[in-house]
């Protein structure tokens, strides 16, 4: 039975955009053919069918009407993050989108390590099929970016100062970043909050200023465990996403990653369960829906970051709403690394 909610729907006509092997095919269906090629898909639908992408995305013509809500009875996830949300109906939103796994070096390597790590990590990750980001201290950016050429590695620096030059001693403008071929920024880690006064403006100012020089900005949020405890997690992490983005224009959000890291996940080994995990990213998302509308939050990359390792990755990178992560230990070590990148892949 189609859901009261979905029949509304589904008196208007959508447009099937079909991802076979081959290719994709999109095309227009009558109402009368459309439900019947729904139900026919519908007998089709099995997680190998989904990993095989031998499913259908269903696009709402103007692109303007909500995509129909999930009927709770009907909603069921498939491991490579499609959803059935109505009879015969799959979003496979995650498919989508940019899965992205970047590693967060911290104060981590000297330049001499540093090359010694990538070569180990250029074979290892070079068949991913996600973007590989590796977020280095400002002194291994050149060697990074040196040798990363060529390669599908990209590279981000850990933090970057929100004026665009002057008497700012010790600190790093977006457009030093990127003239040495610097694509991404890590903003407003837990660890610049805690030990760097970094607060939620003064990541809106370093968000603008990443955007206005070009750089991609991975925004960190997350709660600690207090604050988890007393049941604000959601409140608190909308609150430093809105804060976050603030000023930022919704072309400007396309190049924009957003990484939910709880502070209590963060080297700790202490991780997320998935669900923990998909529950806040999924709020992310809203609130960025919110803010920008539906598409531009379907299309926002969403990671977690806390602890992700070889062996956890696999189950947190499954959920809908995590499309990669932000990986601090694990991303030291060329074959734990890997891994993770694999569970991308797949997830
Ligand atoms: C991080 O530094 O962003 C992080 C998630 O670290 P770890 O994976 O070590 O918890």
């Amino acid at each position: 039975r189609i859901p009261a909610g979905a029949r509304r729907q589904s008196r208007r006509a959508f447009y099937v955009k079909a991802f076979l092997s081959k290719g994709c095919a999109r095309r227009r269906v009558s109402e009368r053919n459309r439900r019947r090629r729904l139900l026919a898909r519908r007998l089709k639908l099995s997680p190998q069918a989904t990993d095989e992408n031998r499913v259908c995305h269903i696009i709402p013509l103007t692109g303007h009407i909500r995509t129909p809500a999930p009927h709770p009875a009907l909603r069921t996830t498939f491991p490579r993050g499609g959803r059935l949300i109505m009879e015969g109906v799959i979003t496979m939103d995650k498919q989508n989108r940019k899965a992205i796994i970047a590693g967060n070096w911290k104060m981590n390597k000297t330049a001499t390590e540093a090359k010694a790590l990538i070569s180990e990590l250029i074979p290892a990750v070079k068949d991913a099929g996600c973007e590989v980001v590796i977020c280095v201290p400002f002194t291994d950016l050149v060697t990074a970016v040196e040798m990363t050429k060529g390669t599908n590695i990209h590279v981000g620096a850990e933090n970057v100062h929100f004026e665009k030059s002057g008497a700012f001693t010790g600190e790093i403008s977006a457009d030093m970043l990127t003239d040495l071929g610097v694509e991404y920024v890590v903003i407003g880690h837990s660890e610049r909050r805690q030990y760097f006064a970094e607060t939620n403006e003064t990541v809106n100012k370093r968000t603008k200023a990443a955007l206005a020089g070009g750089l991609k900005p991975i925004i960190c949020v997350g709660e600690s465990l207090d604050q988890r405890e007393q049941g604000v997690t959601e409140e608190l992490v909308r609150m430093q996403v809105k804060i976050a983005l603030n000023g930022v224009t919704a072309d400007e959000l396309k190049n924009v990653v957003i990484a939910y890291e709880p502070i209590w996940a963060i080297g700790t080994g202490k991780t997320a369960t998935a669900d923990q995990a998909e529950e806040v990213c999924a709020a992310i998302r809203k609130v960025v829906g919110e803010l920008y509308g539906e598409d531009a939050a379907k299309g926002l990359t969403v990671q977690y970051g806390g602890s992700m390792n070889p062996k956890n990755a696999e189950e947190l990178l499954g959920k809908p709403d995590v499309d990669g992560g932000l990986i601090g230990g694990a991303s030291l070590k060329a074959d734990q690394f890997a891994v993770i990148v694999d569970a991308a892949t797949k997830g």
